[in-house]
């Protein structure tokens, strides 16, 4: 009955309704996962809002994604409403050395902008894949940098589907993890301080990082959700990369049914083709247990396992 209102409400307010048992296979570089029971992109801020004011006022469970490459759908699917999120647009002040942006837009035509506006310091994100919302929330980075680095203020949607500015403090940012990834705040748009640097330093600094992930980053037609495995953060802030320790228990030679790891980086499991996301889970178990008897270390998962039916977590 709840559904059945919720669907009603939807319609009236939004004049389209959620897809049906759509496949998540198709919205995630995985490649896994079976059917949300309602799916819905969103092109733009209003629409969110009101779709996140409904499915809090209807408790129906929700996830905001933004291109799946962060993410391990379960094979059955989702419980609730997958709101993939489109909403994109970029906004630049070069004089302050500010970047606005919807959390929809791919993280890439950013670093693009800052390119061609001479900011410096997103080049160092240069190959990671998703979009602005996706980084936001899981603080992405690369080379010793992160979004954190960068980040000035950012708009929330709260329950009721109004919006909210909020300073970087808030965000609470850490090593690929942010407050969001636990209250499942929904991102609209954030704003990046960048410093000028000239377009050619820019651009060197984009080819070697280019050249140097095209070594060890699987190219685009390989099913995976990068790093699976979050480095070891030392005392000192340095990092252990897993990688090394799982080369060092020969994890390339294990694999489960179409689930292995990544010939050219250890910390990356791949889908050879029908691999399902139980047989991911049950590859990643078996590499944790033998980091930690040879070890002793406890790997954490940086990839994000969203369970069929949340209301279980
Ligand atoms: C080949 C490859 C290489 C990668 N390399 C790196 C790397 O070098 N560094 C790195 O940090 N990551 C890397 N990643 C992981 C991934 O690209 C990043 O985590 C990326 O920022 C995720 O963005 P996304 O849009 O795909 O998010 P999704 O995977 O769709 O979602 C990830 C999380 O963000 C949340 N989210 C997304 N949008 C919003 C929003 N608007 N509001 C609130 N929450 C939101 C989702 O709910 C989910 O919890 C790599 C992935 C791949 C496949």
């Amino acid at each position: 009955m709840t559904t059945e209102n919720f669907l009603i409400e939807f319609e009236k307010e939004l004049q389209e309704i959620p897809k049906l048992k759509v496949s998540l296979k198709q919205h995630c570089r995985f490649r896994i996962g079976g059917p949300a029971d309602f799916f819905f992109k969103v092109k733009n801020p209003d629409k969110l809002k009101k779709v996140i004011a409904l499915v809090n006022k209807y408790k129906i469970p929700f996830l905001v994604i933004g291109e799946g490459t962060n993410l391990l759908f379960d094979d059955e699917g989702f419980r609730g409403l997958i709101i993939k999120n489109e909403i994109k647009g970029i906004k630049v002040n070069p004089k302050k050395g500010l970047i606005e942006a919807y959390s929809g837009t791919p993280l890439k035509e950013i670093i693009k902008e800052a390119l061609e506006n001479s900011l410096g310091g997103l080049e160092a994100l240069t190959g990671i894949p998703g979009t602005f919302g996706g980084a936001i929330s899981g603080n992405a980075g690369a080379y010793g940098r992160s979004i954190s680095d960068f980040f000035e203020k950012g708009i929330i949607i709260d329950e009721k589907g109004n919006e909210r500015e909020v300073d970087k403090e808030y965000f609470q940012f850490d090593y690929r993890w942010s407050r969001i990834k636990k209250t499942k705040e929904v991102i609209l748009s954030g704003t990046l301080k960048l410093e000028k640097m000239s377009q050619p330093q820019i651009l060197e600094r984009m080819e070697e990082i280019y050249i140097d992930r095209q070594k060890k980053h699987p190219p685009p037609e390989i099913a995976c959700a990068g790093s699976y495995f979050k480095n070891i953060k030392l005392p000192d802030g340095n990092f252990i990369p897993v990688g090394y320790l799982l080369d060092k228990v020969n994890a390339k030679s294990i694999k489960v049914g179409d689930a292995r790891v990544y010939e050219k980086h250890a910390n990356i499991l791949i889908n050879k083709g029908n691999a399902s996301s139980k047989d991911i889970l049950t590859l990643a178990s078996i590499l944790k247990q033998k980091v930690k008897d040879v070890f002793g270390i406890d790997l954490t998962e940086e990839v994000i396992y969203v369970k069929a039916n949340p209301l279980n977590e």
